[in-house]
């Protein structure tokens, strides 16, 4: 029987730390961290995300602000509100919330936010960052994937990882922070021919696809630690991972739940990285990334 790896308290313990550096960069400049979320449209999903952002930036002393948009609103007006958040001096870092309405096309409204107020690290500057290796913004559910192993005391390296799925996101950004951790690492997808196969040489699992309880736990090497990033509903309307949980909790060596596990992270590294933002806009020199 495993262990259970609890998001709640790790992302408390983060939220606790951002706090703390919050409260510095407010004492230094005058003023507490700035983050804007954009939500276009009334998807009801995307609206919980961004109000649970709001109420996380407000425990830990970031202010925060909604940008609400009409789904009609069009591609030139968002990307002018995006252009003013750019300009905001009290706005240090900034999200659109995915996905957006059909007819926007998102990759020219992600490429057209400051790269320096990117906090979902989706901005292709970033993402470039993160491939070479080098300090950026870098998306917050990785970020928050590889903590837990950290409080797990998990030691990827030389460990063989496999992830599944290879969404800009989540995939690939999870696997190169693993392979920076010197994992040797193994990304599967829908293309992938014998996904039990992959999963089941692995030592470190991430599974990211969104397909309800795909992951059987017998697919699991004995011991394995896995991180299952999936939210999905499944037939009877029960929030489940990509991973078949009570069977692998059985075989692993420790998995995360869902909920509770990966989900409580990535609004706490949202948090994170919005203060990495503020130091780095503000204070030259200052860090802008780290997985701590
Ligand atoms: P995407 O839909 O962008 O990507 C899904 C990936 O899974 C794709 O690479 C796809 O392959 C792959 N995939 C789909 N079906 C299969 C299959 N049958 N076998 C193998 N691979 C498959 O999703 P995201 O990366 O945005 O999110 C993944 C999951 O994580 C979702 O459930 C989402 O809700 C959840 N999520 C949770 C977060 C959290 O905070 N806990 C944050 C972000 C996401 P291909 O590329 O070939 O299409």
């Amino acid at each position: 029987m495993g262990s259970v790896i609890d998001g709640k308290a790790v992302a408390a313990k983060v939220r606790g730390e951002v706090r703390e550096a919050a409260s510095v960069f407010a004492a230094r400049h005058g003023r507490p961290p700035g983050l804007a979320a954009v939500l276009v449209g009334d998807d009801p999903a995307s609206a919980r995300y961004v109000a649970s952002k709001e109420k996380a930036g407000a425990e830990v002393g970031i202010a925060g602000k909604v940008v609400r948009l009409p789904a009609d609103i069009g591609e030139d007006a968002l990307a002018r509100v995006v252009d003013s958040l750019n300009a905001d001096p009290i706005i240090d870092g900034f999200i659109v919330q995915l996905p957006l309405p059909p007819g926007i096309d998102a990759s020219r409204i992600l490429d057209r936010i400051d790269p320096a107020k990117d906090v979902d690290g989706l901005h292709p500057n970033n993402l470039g960052l993160l491939v070479a290796g080098r300090p950026g913004l870098v998306p917050c559910t990785p970020l928050g994937c590889l903590r837990l192993l950290d409080e797990h005391g998990v030691d990827a390296r030389g460990k063989h990882a496999v992830v599944l799925g290879r969404s800009n996101i989540v995939g690939k950004p999870v696997a190169l922070l693993l392979l920076e951790r010197h994992a040797t690492v193994t990304i599967c997808h829908s293309r992938t021919a014998d996904l039990a196969a992959e999963v089941g040489r692995a030592d470190i699992v991430v599974a990211a696809i969104g397909k309800a309880e795909m992951v059987k736990g017998a697919w699991l090497k004995p011991g394995a630690v896995v991180i299952d990033v999936g939210i999905n509903r499944n037939a009877a309307g029960k929030l489940v991972g990509d991973v078949e949980y009570a069977p692998a909790l059985e075989r692993a060596a420790a998995i995360t739940p869902v909920p509770g596990g990966v989900g409580p992270m990535t609004v706490a590294y949202l948090m994170h990285n919005t203060v990495q933002a503020a130091r780095a806009r503000l204070s030259p020199g200052a860090a802008r990334t780290g997985t701590t």
